[in-house]
């Protein structure tokens, strides 16, 4: 089982090996191989901080918060409360992506108004390393 903070279950069906540091992308990538490998995975709503930002470097000292707080967490409601989904909640991975997928312009709209990544998500699309959109393919990169 994995775990992903709100915004996150969008991020991940991006991801395409681009981030904020080497570390950062060793460990996001080394995450979804972890997934492919896995084939099926259950996720869990997490609360803050999660897998994905234990190697970037914005996560503060105490484990949980980020430098962009107030934003990061705005991104997450944002994401929860349009799928209805509460931290703790644990699903299929592939289940969550799907819904995820299903209204990928409307969340897209309220969550990542603002990231720096947003013009190469969009040009990308939801292709990314975890997306099941990708994973049935041989070779997803
Ligand atoms: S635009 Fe930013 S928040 Fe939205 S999916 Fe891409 S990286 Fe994640």
């Amino acid at each position: 089982m994995i775990a992903l903070r709100g915004h996150h279950f969008l991020c991940t069906l991006h991801y395409r090996g681009a981030g904020y540091s080497t570390d950062f992308t060793d460990n996001f990538t080394a995450l979804c191989d972890g997934v492919r490998a896995a084939g099926a995975v259950d996720v869990e709503v997490a609360a803050m901080a999660d897998p994905i930002c234990t190697a970037c470097p914005s996560l503060q000292p105490d484990g949980q918060s980020c430098q962009y707080q107030e934003s990061i967490m705005r991104r997450d409601h944002a994401l929860l409360d349009a799928m209805g989904w509460e931290p703790g909640r644990v699903m299929s991975l592939d289940d969550a992506h799907w819904a995820v997928l299903a209204r990928r312009e409307e969340l897209m709209g309220q969550v990542c108004v603002g990231c720096e990544w947003l013009p190469r998500c969009q040009e990308k699309g939801p292709y990314g390393l975890m997306s099941p959109l990708t994973r049935s393919q041989a070779d997803g990169r």
